[in-house]
């Protein structure tokens, strides 16, 4: 037969925050191929080993859900059934455990790699229709802390940067993160920035000699969880030298005086001795940082994924602050988003803490704003804040939430202490997984799985680490019977409504088309710091990408933001926060006398429901494993290879080891990446502990202390 002409959509690539620009390639109903695209402003054509290979993970739809299934009884197996049947019993159920129980006997857990959109229709369902704040996602555990810390230090949430200043920074500081392996792309462009100029410097914060320490001019082993009183230590030092903009201080922000009081004690001796490095490096970090001409600092889940990420992150921005290595080029505190749109969500508001546009649940004000715009009654919004992640999946297993929808991730993977969330998921009276594939360690628990399309059938919008929205594109049909994510939403929400919305309300989910949805989130963020009243389907479509704010009537959008020294508070002032020093949420003990740390492998993404489906990506990483120091190792009798097992206070998993003097003696670390599907056990998170930071809510995936044994 003759071979079907080959088509090129542009689109975006579904990994991570970077937000590369992918051209995808395909015959008919297949997609064939996929190349950079050399127009989009994120990667200017590059890809990363895991963007090259998306077509091939697109070759066929082995593992793919393709029809909805239902189960009457827990312990019958589901049955395929068609689209009517299935929407109908989910639009019930959830009405009936509404009117039963209340509107916060329901939760959503959705996800940062679902499209704005998709986002946009769910949080409007959990919250303008069913009347519950109950909808977190997985950004939770990637990007909860570095929000409280913009919104805390700045007034709103978002970063100041754009990739354009990794080509203008002198100074570069890494805060717990691995960028060559997590963020490949932006990695390459910094390199290609120092091999133009020599005198650019790199400082690493990392307690492991990651690939990206190994190319520092300055690491800092610093100990696990330390980052705080190194950051206060360097700022001790910079006062005490004079090198901080006393007159920006003065006139642009707050609270700088009660810091200083703090920082007395923070010598960089003392401030040394709590980090495990020397004093003379972090003097010489100091003066890299505080002396250039531009200093970016890229920091990511070492940070965030703490007990104190919120003040991790506060503690680095007013170092920034303090010497004003912001707003302008090559400057600035510069969050690399983990997720392809854990920005997007937070743009629709689509978590538990927060409305749409930046607004905020506790905000009356704010409240009556998100009533109006969705022609609400007025006191129709809930003012309590919704269950977080660590909390909601608690609730559930406490039977306080009866029923969770969860879309588009897998938290039997990727939650802290998954123990009990499968015993949350067990216990629950009803679960709705909506889902592209079927080999995820949740799937199991679904009472009903719906069929979603995924990257390559999508239409939509996603925005990337530097405020920048690109358009996702399909460039073949959905399979089988899967929908999009936001098609599956609005008709249950439709039928929801028919059931439950009070008389005089219209119809709130009108929508036909991804266009219509955005065009709706756009209203919503008009005047707000976010405000993209000039952006549509149609302006993406004819001028490409587009950072925010982009208000009605720009022309482009704006690169950098607080570069006249106004920021997003009431007074327009920054403010210093008071950050002392904390300790991990679990000290090590005779017991459990390692400090285990996670992170990430370069060729692997999150639960490899889709890198694990191309065999060239396990060439760099194929098996998982327990880095442990040669010491360490040789004082236990292991030997490499060894299965031995790992255990916390929380439970345990079996793993080969790997001794590796990447990390240091008394440290071990695991990929998080490992699932059910390659091992017996669940993950690494197994073992990992729910301790959650009080004001970000997220959790500390990065560290637990554990004991290592022969298997
Ligand atoms: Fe995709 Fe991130 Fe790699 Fe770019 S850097 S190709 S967005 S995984």
């Amino acid at each position: 037969p003759a071979r079907s002409a080959r088509t090129v959509t542009r689109s975006t690539c579904c990994y991570c925050g970077v937000g590369c620009g992918v051209l995808i390639e395909s015959e008919g109903e297949r997609i064939v191929g996929v190349a950079g695209d050399p127009q989009h402003p994120a990667n200017h054509g590059r890809l990363c080993s895991k963007g090259r290979t998306l077509a091939e993970t697109a070759r066929n739809l082995h593992g793919r859900v393709l029809q909805p299934e239902l189960r009457a009884q827990r312990h019958e197996q589901r049955r395929p059934v068609d689209w009517g049947l299935a929407l109908d019993t989910v639009s019930a159920r959830l009405a009936d455990i509404i009117e039963r129980h209340g509107p916060d006997s329901v939760a959503f857990y959705i996800s940062g790699q679902l499209l704005t959109e998709d986002y946009y229709v769910f949080n409007k369902l959990a919250k303008g229709l069913i009347g519950t704040n109950n909808i977190d996602t997985n950004s939770r555990l990637c990007m909860s802390s570095a929000v409280t810390g913009y919104k805390l230090a700045f007034g709103a949430d978002g970063p100041p940067t754009c990739y354009e200043d990794l080509e203008h920074a002198k100074t570069v500081l890494f805060a717990g993160s691995n960028a060559a392996y997590a963020h490949p792309v932006l990695f390459r462009r910094l390199e290609e920035a120092r091999e133009r100029d020599p005198d650019v410097r790199w400082i690493v914060i990392d307690p492991r000699r990651t690939d990206t320490a190994a190319m520092a001019d300055l690491h800092l082993a610093i100990q696990p969880g330390t980052d705080v009183a190194l950051f206060n230590g360097m700022l001790h030092h910079l006062i005490w030298e004079g090198w901080v903009d006393a007159d920006f201080i003065a006139h642009h922000t707050t609270g700088f005086d009660e810091l200083k009081q703090l920082l007395r004690d923070y010598t960089p001796r003392m401030a040394a001795e709590i980090c495990g490095i020397s004093a003379a490096d972090l003097i010489t970090a100091a003066e890299w940082f505080g002396r250039s001409p531009a200093t970016l600092s890229l920091y990511c889940m070492g940070l965030n994924q703490s007990a104190h990420g919120t003040d991790k992150n506060l503690a680095l921005i007013q170092l920034h602050l303090a010497t004003r290595q912001l707003g302008r080029p090559g400057a600035g505190p510069f969050s690399l988003t983990g997720q392809p749109n854990a920005m997007g969500g937070r743009e629709v508001g689509g978590m538990a803490t927060m409305l749409a546009a930046h607004r905020d649940i506790t905000n009356a004000t704010h409240r009556a704003e998100v009533e109006q715009l969705w022609k609400l009654a007025p006191g129709s919004l809930s003012p309590r804040p919704g269950l977080a992640a660590v909390e909601l999946f608690e609730a559930v297993r406490s039977g306080k939430v009866k029923a969770v929808w969860i879309a588009c991730t897998n938290p039997v993977h990727s939650m802290p202490d998954i123990a009990r969330v499968r015993d949350a998921l067990q216990r629950a009276e009803y679960v709705i997984v909506q889902e592209a594939f079927r080999d995820t360690d949740t799937v199991p628990y679904a009472d009903v799985l719906l069929p979603a399309t995924t990257w390559g059938e999508k239409d939509g919008t996603v925005t990337n680490s530097e405020r920048r929205i690109s358009r996702v594109r399909a460039a073949v049909p959905a399979p089988g019977q899967a929908r999009h994510d936001w098609w599956i939403v609005r008709e249950v929400a439709r039928r929801i409504e028919a059931r439950l919305a009070g008389p005089g309300t219209g119809p709130m989910f009108a929508f036909d088309t991804p266009a219509q949805i955005f065009d709706e989130h756009t209203a919503l963020t008009i005047g707000r710091d976010l405000d993209i009243g000039g952006l549509d389907h149609a302006r993406l479509e004819a001028d490409g990408p587009q950072q925010w704010p982009f208000p009605s009537g720009s022309r482009q959008g704006q690169a950098r933001r607080y570069a006249d020294g106004r920021f997003a508070t009431a007074d327009g002032r920054a403010c210093f926060h008071v950050t002392p020093f904390r300790p991990v949420a679990e000290p090590i003990s005779a017991r459990y006398p390692l400090r285990l740390l996670t992170g990430r492998l370069r060729d692997q993404w999150h639960g490899m429901s889709r890198t694990g489906r191309v065999p060239q990506l396990f060439a760099h990483s194929p098996e998982p494993s327990l880095h442990m120091h040669p010491d360490d190792a040789a004082r236990r009798g292991l030997k490499a290879g060894e299965l031995v097992r790992v255990a916390s206070a929380r439970g345990e998993l079996v793993l080969p080891l790997e001794p590796s003097d990447e990390v240091g003696s008394g440290t071990v670390f695991a990929a998080m990446h490992w699932s059910g599907q390659f091992l017996s056990s669940g993950g690494i998170n197994e073992v990992s502990q729910p301790a959650t930071d009080s004001r970000s809510q997220q959790p500390e995936l990065k560290h637990a202390a554990v004991r290592v044994e022969k298997a």
